[in-house]
């Protein structure tokens, strides 16, 4: 098409100025391409990414024809080679995305990663996953809409919710969940002569000592599995395990492991797509297991980071995964193969865990903190 521009006229810039009109970039329709027009124009390429010319080409048409779609108005699917575009395939987006599916940027096109969140969100309301938004998907999301009012809201309900459950760690449940196990997933195995270290034996090991110390402060614990499970578990089957127990934590324990020995260090994910979508209280807890356990080892700091791992996406109370050093790199490993550096961890994730409920940062220095310290720090505050 040609393209048009400031001082056209005619049925092409009444249409334009009609979409303009509704995204809210324009305040009244009309037939003329005047400044307002070239105004609204530039600040909708700049909006969509496209280059900031205040002229409708081929390319800022196509984009300006998609803003008109309101989502629920077509059925939207993954077509190729051409992808669909429009409003409505960015609304469903960032649905998707507060509500933790994986559409990557909500850019607008129904490309195979938003095709691939449609068919996950699908699997989980029980329809056919078939990765395209119909009238059944439409349903679906608009029977959540009431319950799942977007993923800032929702994080917000999470943080209001922890505050709400009190400052005690008494009668919290909380769910320690040890990484792999069965007999066909150790995770990161290293031999060692006759012997091999496995992951999951490690974070077994740590896990108990962990239910030990969280249990003595009065918390119920539970463990997603035994020493010696006889099936793998699912990140899935490990969520909805903590789901029906109502647990108000989750920490999940692993080891990392690579080809080259020189990687090492320790790392906490929480919930988070990178969009800002992220959940508030996840990532505090991931701030503070991080921090005890780097400062109480000597590990390599690799920080916190956001993914939208099953295991984190599906829990419905604040969880984090701690990967505890590298099991493949020898100065790693010659730490988490004493049982007292694992009691130097069980210590770093108790200190955390009584830091999300009290919150005395001001009070006592990270790694410095234990019980007996904590209820000086209250009593103090409280006389
Ligand atoms: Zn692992």
């Amino acid at each position: 098409m040609r393209s048009i521009r400031h001082g056209d006229t005619g049925p092409a810039v009444e249409e334009i100025r009609s979409i303009l009109v509704d995204l809210e970039l324009l305040e009244t329709a009309g037939t003329e391409f005047d400044d307002a027009t070239q105004t609204a124009v530039r600040a909708f390429q700049q909006g969509r990414g496209l280059g900031v010319d205040g002229i409708v080409g081929t390319e800022t048409w196509a984009a300006l024809d998609g803003a008109r779609w309101k989502l629920g108005a077509r059925t939207l699917f993954h077509s190729v080679p051409t992808f669909l575009v429009g409003e409505d395939v960015r609304t469903l987006q960032e649905r998707l995305l507060e509500m933790g599916f994986d559409t990557g940027r909500a850019d607008g096109l129904y490309g195979p990663r938003t095709a691939r969140a449609v068919a996950q969100f699908q699997r989980e309301v029980g329809l056919t996953p078939d990765g395209s938004c119909g009238p059944n998907t439409m349903k679906a999301l608009r029977r959540l809409g009431r319950k799942v009012v977007g993923g800032r809201p929702n994080w917000l309900r999470e943080a209001e919710a922890f505050r709400q459950s009190g400052s005690s760690l008494v009668g919290k449940t909380i769910v320690i969940d040890p990484g792999h196990g069965g007999p066909d997933d150790l995770g990161v195995v290293v031999p060692d002569g006759q012997l091999r270290w496995t992951e999951a034996d490690l974070v077994f090991d740590i896990a108990t000592r962990l239910e030990g110390r969280l249990a003595a402060a009065g918390m119920r614990v539970h463990l997603t599995r035994g020493p010696h499970p006889t099936q793998q578990m699912t990140g899935q089957e490990r969520a909805a395990l903590a789901n029906s127990l109502g647990a108000d934590l989750l920490i999940s324990l692993h080891l990392d492991g690579q080809e080259t020995p020189s990687a090492d260090g320790v790392a906490t994910y929480h919930y988070g797509t990178g969009n800002g979508v992220t959940s508030t209280v996840g990532e505090r807890l991931a701030n503070l297991v991080q921090r005890e356990v780097v400062v109480r080892t000597g590990m390599q700091d690799c920080r916190i980071h956001a993914k939208t791992w099953e295991l984190l996406r599906l829990t419905r109370m604040p969880a984090v995964r701690v990967d505890l050093g590298y099991l493949s790199s020898p100065v790693d490993r010659e730490r988490l193969i004493d049982p007292l550096i694992r009691e130097q961890i069980v210590e770093a994730i108790l200190a955390a865990v009584q830091r999300m409920y009290f919150p005395v940062e001001a009070d006592v220095p990270t790694g410095s903190i234990d019980v007996r310290q904590l209820r000086l720090a209250l009593a103090s505050r409280n006389a």
